[in-house]
């Protein structure tokens, strides 16, 4: 009897750990996709997640157009 009643508590923690994990992925994927698009070339429109793959690809892609001010100081 004990055991059955720690057997189904046992499964009602779990239960409630995936929710929360489930809740938790959801939130950071979100977070995560949301971040993964922050920078936007202003000349072709490629979206890169961080500013120092933005400015590698300015550079790479567009070194005859003036690089935007916000990258100015990004170390790439
Ligand atoms: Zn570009």
């Amino acid at each position: 009897m004990a055991r059955g009643q720690q057997k189904i508590q046992s499964q009602q923690k779990n239960a409630k750990k995936q929710a929360g994990q489930k809740k938790k992925q959801g939130h950071d994927q979100k977070a995560a996709a949301k971040a993964a698009l922050m920078y936007t070339c202003t000349v072709c429109r490629t979206q890169m997640p961080d500013p120092k793959t933005f400015k590698q690809h300015f550079e790479s892609k567009h070194p005859k157009t003036p690089l935007p001010p916000e990258l100015a100081d990004v170390q790439a």
